[in-house]
C-alpha cells in the first residue's frame, strides 16, 4: 500500500466505519469492480468501500469530506458511458445496501436500498401482484441507485415511462455525509423545489442515492407478443401509430430491428431461432401489448394485425402463441447487445429524436455514414416508440474494430450528432454523459444551460468530489 494516495488514518478510520466485510483494499481483490461492462476500459481505485447500510455511507462521506477525498458510486456497473468507473477516486460499490424497508400495496408503492436489482424488485412486486415496469437487457445486474442515477428507460417507456417517471421519493447521502431523507409515497406534493429530480440522472455527481420509494403499477392480464415484418422505419411508425389508436394505448413495447442484427443475434446467441424463418424482411418490429383483461384481447390484436397486412403496413409476421414462444421473441431483442459486442466495437450512438422525424434521420444519417466510411455496417436499432434508436456502426467483415473506431470513429460521431442536433433530438437519450460525452455536451448546450447545470454541482457538492470530471465540470 506505499504508494496509496490516502493517508493511512483514513484507511483505519475506513475500515472501524464499514467492518471486515465492508472494504477491499488489495488491489488484486478489486478486478470485478475495475472494468466496464464492455471490456473497454480499465479504472483504477485506491480503496473499494461496501457500506451495508445508510448509517455508514454517512460515516464514510463524512470521514471522505475531512480528508477531502473524491468518491465515484457504483451499483451494477452495467453503465454505458463509463460513469461508475473510477479514476482514482475511492469507489463506493451499493451492493451491499439490500434492504426492502416497505412495500404498501393500497398506496401501489415500495422502499428499497439502492442495491436491490431490478430483476429482484420486478419479483418482489410481483408477490403483492403487482407490476414495476422498468425493464431493461441488464436487468439482472442493474441496481436500483444505478438506474435511478442514469435515469434508465428500457423497453417498456412507451406505457410506462422512464425511471424518473416511476420514483416518488429518495434519499440521499450528500457529499458532506449529511443524509437527506426524502422518501416519499406522495404522489402529489408542491412544497417548493421537486429536489429528486435533481439527483435522477445525476450519475453519481450529486450524492450517493441510498434507498428510495417508487410506483408498482397493476399487472396487466395479459401480454401478447408479435414479431412483425416491415419494409422501412417510415412503415413501423405507421405501424405504431396505429397500434397505439387501435389498442387505446395499451402498447407497452415497440421495438425496431434490422435484418443484419438479428443475423449477428442467430450467428452468435446459443439457443437463438428465428421467430418467421420463411420470411426475410429488411425490418423486423418486436411489439408487445398489455391487456387489463384476457377476454377481448386476441380479437383487438387480430383485428389490428388485418388492418396493418391490408393497409400494407406490415408484410408478414407472428403472433406468439405461448410464452416460450414470446420468451424468444424476447431474446432475439435482449441479446441484440451481446451479440453485437461479439463482433467487436460499433461506434455507438445512443440518440433520440421525435418519433415522426425517425425514418428520416435513419434515411439521412445512412447516408452521411457511408459518405465516410463506405462499407459500414449499420445496425440500427431500439426503443422506436420512444424516437430512440441504438445507431451503431460496426466496421465492415475482415477489418479491426480498434483501427475502424480510431479512423472513423470521430467524424462518425460528429455527423450522426450534428444531424440529431438539427432534428432537435438528443445525443445521449437513455445512457446518460459519464465521461465519454462530457465534452461534447459542454459544447453543445446552450451558454445559459451550461451556466445552470454548473451552478447545481456547486451548490450541491461545492468541493467537487462527488464523481468529479463526469457529466458536468464544475
Ligand atoms: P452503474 O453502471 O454502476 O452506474 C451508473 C452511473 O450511476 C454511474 O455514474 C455511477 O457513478 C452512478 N451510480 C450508481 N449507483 C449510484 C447510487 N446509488 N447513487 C448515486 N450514483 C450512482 N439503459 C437504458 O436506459 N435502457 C436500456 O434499454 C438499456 N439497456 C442496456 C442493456 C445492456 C446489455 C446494458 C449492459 C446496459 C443497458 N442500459 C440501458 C444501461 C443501463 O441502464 C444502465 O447501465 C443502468 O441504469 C446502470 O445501473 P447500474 O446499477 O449498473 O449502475
Amino acid at each position: 500500500m506505499t504508494d496509496n494516495p490516502l493517508k493511512i488514518e483514513f484507511i483505519e478510520q475506513a475500515k472501524q466505519i464499514l467492518g471486515p466485510l465492508g472494504f477491499i483494499d488489495a488491489p488484486e481483490d478489486m478486478d470485478n469492480y475495475l472494468s466496464d461492462w464492455r471490456g473497454r476500459m480499465k479504472g483504477n481505485a485506491p480503496f473499494v468501500a461496501r457500506p451495508e447500510t445508510v448509517e455508514q455511507v454517512s460515516a464514510f462521506m463524512t470521514l471522505c469530506a475531512e480528508y477531502g477525498v473524491a468518491i465515484t458510486p457504483q451499483g451494477g456497473n452495467t453503465g454505458l458511458v463509463l460513469g461508475g468507473l473510477p479514476n482514482g477516486e475511492v469507489l463506493l460499490s451499493t451492493k451491499r445496501l439490500r434492504a426492502v424497508r416497505d412495500i404498501d400495496p393500497l398506496n401501489d408503492s415500495v422502499t428499497v436500498e439502492a442495491g436491490i436489482i431490478l430483476a429482484e424488485l420486478q419479483e418482489i412486486v410481483a408477490k403483492e401482484n403487482r407490476l414495476f415496469p422498468l425493464s431493461l437487457a441488464a436487468e439482472g445486474e442493474a441496481q436500483i441507485g444505478g438506474l435511478i442515477s442514469t435515469n434508465a428507460g428500457g423497453v417498456a417507456v412507451l406505457k410506462y415511462g422512464m425511471m424518473r417517471d416511476l420514483v416518488l421519493g429518495l434519499e440521499v447521502v450528500m457529499p458532506d455525509g449529511r443524509i437527506w431523507n426524502g422518501l416519499t409515497g406522495l404522489r402529489k406534493d408542491n412544497t417548493a423545489y421537486d429536489l429528486k429530480q435533481l439527483f435522477i440522472g445525476a450519475e453519481g455527481t450529486l450524492g450517493v442515492i441510498t434507498a428510495a420509494t417508487l410506483k408498482m403499477m397493476p399487472r396487466p392480464a395479459v401480454k401478447m407478443v408479435s414479431w412483425l415484418c416491415v419494409e422501412s422505419p417510415a412503415k413501423a411508425v405507421e405501424l405504431l401509430a396505429l397500434a397505439k389508436a387501435e389498442t387505446g394505448g395499451a402498447v407497452s413495447s415497440f421495438e425496431l430491428m434490422p435484418r443484419i442484427g438479428v443475423d449477428f443475434v442467430l450467428e452468435q446467441m446459443p439457443d437463438t431461432r428465428d421467430p418467421h424463418p420463411d420470411a426475410k424482411s429488411p425490418w423486423y418490429v418486436l411489439m408487445e401489448i398489455s391487456f387489463p383483461r384476457e377476454e377481448g384481447a386476441r380479437n383487438v390484436l387480430e383485428g389490428l394485425l388485418e388492418k396493418a397486412l391490408e393497409a400494407e403496413i406490415v408484410t408478414d409476421g407472428v403472433l406468439a402463441e405461448s410464452e416460450t414462444q414470446a420468451f424468444e421473441i424476447w431474446k432475439i431483442r435482449e441479446t441484440l447487445p451481446l451479440a453485437e459486442k461479439a463482433f467487436g466495437k460499433a461506434v455507438k450512438h445512443d440518440v433520440s429524436v421525435p418519433v415522426s422525424a425517425l425514418p428520416g434521420f435513419i434515411q439521412e444519417a445512412n447516408k452521411l455514414v457511408y459518405a465516410i466510411a463506405p462499407n459500414a455496417n449499420i445496425i440500427s436499432f431500439g426503443h422506436v416508440g420512444d424516437g430512440n434508436m441504438h445507431y451503431n456502426v460496426a466496421p465492415p467483415e475482415g477489418v479491426d474494430d480498434v483501427e475502424f473506431s480510431k479512423e472513423y470513429g470521430p467524424a462518425l460521431t460528429k455527423a450522426v450528432h450534428d444531424l440529431v442536433c438539427e432534428m432537435s433530438g438528443s445525443i445521449s437519450a437513455e445512457h446518460g454523459i459519464g465521461t465519454m460525452k462530457r465534452d461534447e455536451l459542454a459544447e453543445r448546450v446552450s451558454g445559459v444551460e451550461l451556466d445552470m447545470l454548473r451552478a447545481v454541482k456547486r451548490a450541491l457538492d461545492p468541493e467537487n468530489r462527488m464523481n468529479p470530471n463526469r457529466v458536468v465540470g464544475i
